[in-house]
């Protein structure tokens, strides 16, 4: 079931784009689907210059990218062209980030946890689901084995720059740097992990300590960073004792990035939790392109979030692959362009 590493990209840095369907409400809402995939590199955005007349004033905006989706690809699909070779690559030692950014609502949390995220019974396992599923089938592949390696998952949230454990009862953590450099987030659970089933509850379990608000359009998950961690580890031979991590895959569920813009808000909370989510996002982006560029500086320290994924930006084994997810509707419009600029600068 894995795709043939020939048939996919094997950039360093990935971006693509994922439209969704309309749904219900929006069909409800006699929303109009303004995007249209050219090609399987290539989104327009059909911007109204007046609102008035939508066929008659239409300005194209044309975007390109490693890969764009259609609202018809499903979560299998988009996994094959993203986070499967970064599974692969974790095998070979890499260091590995896979990020969902959009606005709420996009289709983040879609993607990256699928059915084990919650609501739905039926329909598609997101990239968590997929990529547990391959890494407990590479572990036995003969070429491996030799390895002896264990995997470990840990998954927290960063909600207006501090660090909950949501496998271990929500327990706040700290981040701190040894005289290496190398950054960690002391006390994080590691959870040691012997089949794909015994993640998916745990996700399952995480989801139900996160930052959750009153009203089901404003939940603050929106408002916080979910960062879901597969760490390949050789087996300790000597139980207790500290082992080097042979390789990291990290996968995001950004906080909504229309969130950035709350810090006009008149609550002082919502503004600052704004202007958190805004530096985060402004230094992730800096942090790819200085993948990109091959900076010898790295941008890391602009926000708690990238000085967390440090190890997976700097070096010669660090991966990223960023799928910016899109509404269809006219009303998202604004919030669309802004993430599709975003995308367009990472690389
Ligand atoms: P976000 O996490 O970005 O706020 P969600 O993943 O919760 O957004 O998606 C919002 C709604 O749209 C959910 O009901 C979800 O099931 C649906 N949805 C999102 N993307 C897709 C897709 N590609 N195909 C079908 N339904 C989708
Ligand atoms: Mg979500």
């Amino acid at each position: 079931s894995l795709c043939p590493l020939d048939q996919v990209q094997n950039h360093k840095i990935c971006v693509c784009v994922r439209k969704r369907p309309l749904n219900k409400r929006d069909v409800r809402a006699k929303e109009v689907d303004i995007i249209t995939v050219a090609t399987q590199n290539c989104i327009v955005v059909h911007e109204p210059r007046q609102k008035v007349d939508l066929t008659r004033y239409l300005e194209n905006v044309k975007f390109r990218f490693d890969y764009v989706f259609d609202s018809h690809a499903d979560n299998d699909l988009v996994y094959r062209f993203t986070a499967q070779p970064l599974v692969q690559a974790i095998f070979e030692g890499a260091m590995v980030t896979c990020f969902a950014y959009g606005q709420t609502g996009s289709g983040k949390t879609h993607t990256m946890g699928g059915t084990c995220s919650g609501k739905s019974h039926e329909g598609s396992h997101g990239i968590y689901a997929l990529a547990a599923r391959d890494v407990f089938e590479l572990i036995i592949q003969q070429r491996y084995q030799s390895l002896n390696l264990a995997v470990f998952a840990a998954y927290f949230e960063l909600y207006a720059s501090k660090v909950f454990d949501l496998l271990n009862g929500k327990a706040r953590l700290h981040v701190m740097e040894d005289k290496r450099g190398q950054v960690h987030v002391v006390g994080l659970k590691e959870i040691l992990v012997t089949d794909a089933s015994q993640i998916l509850s745990l996700v399952n379990a995480g989801n139900c300590n996160r930052t959750t608000g009153q009203t089901s359009m404003n939940t603050n998950s929106s408002r916080s960073h979910a960062i879901f961690q597969l760490i390949l580890r050789p087996k300790s031979l000597h139980p207790g004792c500290p082992v080097p991590v042979h390789g990291k895959l990290s996968l995001i569920d950004l906080a909504g990035n229309e969130r950035g813009a709350d810090t006009a808000s008149s609550d002082r909370q919502t503004r600052r939790e704004g202007a958190d989510i805004n530096v985060s996002l402004l230094a992730l982006k800096e942090c790819i392109r200085a993948m990109s560029e091959n900076q010898t500086h790295q941008p890391f320290r602009g926000s708690k979030l990238t000085l967390i994924l440090r190890d997976s930006f700097v070096g010669e084994r660090a991966r990223t692959c960023m799928i910016a997810t899109i509404s269809p509707a006219l009303s998202c419009c604004e919030h669309t362009l802004n993430t599709l600029r975003y995308a367009d600068r990472v690389k």
